[in-house]
């Protein structure tokens, strides 16, 4: 089986993406697989610091790896927005296919300095790793907004410039680039999502030899994730989508079944409406 990196160098310039799509749970899980299983993609799951907490860092590695097994699949299983140097030695040490680590908040000359840090390490622990950093900032948390995240890049002068992308892969060795050119964590409950910045991916790609990845992608048009697909990015974040979907199919069969109390009955329907979800996605991957 190839390697997520083998695949993602295999996949440039051809207009195609890998989707990666958040575990919350063990239904999340199985949704994402079902999805990947059914349509025969490949597919990255991604636990953030949160998640990892919920789930257990040895778990998801098991998880994940029982899926791979049982299905022939490539499932790979990423590290998502880890803040921490010795959170990603975690990830690394208990089998991660890659961390990303998050410096997107920190001053530029530190964000090179511990994004370095933590590629230096991670090729000597485990070469077949890979690396992700982010430059610039797109809030935190997946979840349902009123307004945008304090500090987040929405204007074009505040997004990842192509000069500055060129120097951060260059000065941190990394394997991958998280760059902001539009993208929010998190979905808008009243007010559409803001555009990606189609222009400005196709130049960072044009600066850049690694694989662009595109967080917050949940809430944002199928066209503008295409788009910005044709333009460089390689993998394409989704979360909020799928906690949506978790909780309308938890809240629809509590209401329908009142005496339920089988949890592996209430959670079916919330599973199939992440499943459709992801399904959904996938349609948007290939070119
Ligand atoms: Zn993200």
């Amino acid at each position: 089986m190839k390697t997520l990196h083998e695949l993602l160098i295999e996949n440039e310039g051809k207009g195609i993406a890998i989707g990666h799509f958040n575990m919350g749970d063990l239904s999340s899980l199985k949704a994402i697989v079902g999805a990947a299983r059914k349509l025969g993609l490949p597919v990255i799951v991604g636990v953030s610091e949160g998640e990892r907490d919920y789930v257990g860092l040895r778990n998801a590695v098991s998880l994940v790896r029982g899926f791979r097994d049982e299905y022939h699949l490539p499932i790979f299983l990423n590290a998502d927005h880890t803040h921490s140097f010795e959170k990603i030695k975690q990830a690394v040490a208990a089998g991660f296919d890659s961390v990303l680590f998050d410096g997107g908040k920190l001053p530029w000359a530190e964000n090179i300095r511990e994004t370095k840090r933590v590629v230096d390490y991670v090729r000597r622990a485990s070469p077949g790793t890979i690396v992700e950093g982010e430059l610039g900032y797109i809030g935190s948390s997946s979840e349902i907004r009123d307004s945008i995240p304090d500090g987040a890049a929405i204007k074009p002068s505040e997004f990842t410039s192509p000069e500055e992308a060129k120097k951060f892969v260059t000065l941190t060795g990394i394997d991958m680039l998280a760059p902001s050119v539009g993208n929010i964590h998190g979905m808008f409950e009243n007010a559409p999502e803001p555009e990606l910045d189609i222009r400005r991916i196709d130049l960072i790609k044009k600066a850049v030899k690694v694989p662009l990845v595109l967080h917050g992608a949940s809430g944002n048009t199928d066209k503008n994730i295409r788009d910005a697909i044709r333009a460089g990015i390689g993998i394409v974040h989704f979360s909020t989508e799928l906690r949506v979907a978790w909780r309308k199919g938890l809240e629809e069969e509590l209401k329908r079944n009142p005496k339920e109390v089988a949890p592996h009955r209430l959670l079916a329907p919330a599973e199939e409406e992440m499943r459709q979800v992801v399904l959904n996605k996938f349609k948007l991957f290939q070119a």
